[in-house]
């Protein structure tokens, strides 16, 4: 990220047993989480040194934050956040709350089978141990759509979620419907299903081309219950490996839901 901001170390950094640590110069902070674990070990006896050293475990929330004025499919229901609150029985605080409507497909989400095919399967139909396991960012820069050829040159090895980081991501924080969104072609699609992928991931609204009429990569996971994973923002997001957790709401019998969604490294 250009707009990460670095910090000088603060020096009374201690560790877990209270003992000043120097973790490094200096930190970076990045618009995401970052949890630095120091971990000590006792080191030689005969110098009575100590090892120590820290492990930086970075966890990146990739979902759109969920506003009034965010970017919605057009002709999906608006999201309406309304703010409420009402004083406590006893008259001594307010409580408030916030009434919500809002696409079961809106910001970052899931689409189930359900979502385009008429018997098919709901999302509490499926288990979390799909949603949640390592998963691969593919970066995809400079395309209009996802091909066969261009995933052909990655490692597939072992890759049973896979993300794609595309030149949309870039297009979230003006807040429009971005209409020339980067989607999967039905050979992408084709290619991901004969690497037995179980979630593929985009960081856009949908999978498919806009205003494709037979949504031909939804149809291809869909009908095989390969979960797909939309509205991600991989922005400050590395291609890499990672650990997913995508948790979507548990709307009983959806057809998608709204998903908080970090990656972990
Ligand atoms: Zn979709």
């Amino acid at each position: 990220m250009t707009n990460e901001k670095r910090i000088p170390l603060v020096a009374e950094e201690r560790n877990e047993i209270g003992e000043q640590v120097p973790l490094a110069r200096e930190r970076v902070k990045l618009p995401q989480f970052q949890f630095i674990h120091t971990f000590c070990e006792q080191g030689n006896a005969r110098d009575s040194t100590r090892l120590v050293y820290a492990v930086k475990i970075m966890i990146y929330d990739v979902t759109v934050p969920i506003t009034n004025t965010m970017p919605i499919w057009p002709g999906d229901p608006p999201v309406e956040l309304v703010p409420m609150s009402h004083e406590s029985r006893n008259k001594t605080h307010i409580v408030n709350l916030t009434a919500i409507a809002m696409g079961s497909h809106t910001g970052t989400h899931i689409d189930a089978p359900f979502h385009m095919i008429k018997s098919g399967k709901r999302l509490h139909e499926f288990s979390l141990e799909i949603l949640v396991g390592k998963a691969t960012v593919f970066e995809v820069p400079g395309v209009r759509s996802i091909r066969r050829a261009d995933l052909e040159g990655f490692d597939w090895t072992s890759v049973e979620r896979v993300l794609f980081k595309t030149d949309n991501s870039a297009h979230w924080w003006d807040g429009k419907f971005y209409e020339e969104f980067v989607y999967l072609d039905a050979g992408g699609a084709e290619f991901l299903v004969e690497r037995g992928v179980r979630l593929v991931g985009i960081d856009y609204l949908s999978i498919d081309k806009f205003r494709s009429d037979a949504h031909p990569a939804h149809f291809i996971f869909l009908t095989k219950n390969i979960l797909i994973l939309e509205g991600l923002n991989l922005s400050a997001v590395p291609g890499g490996q990672y650990t997913l957790y995508a948790l979507p709401l548990k709307l009983e019998d959806a057809d998608g839901a709204p998903a908080r969604v970090i990656l972990v490294n």
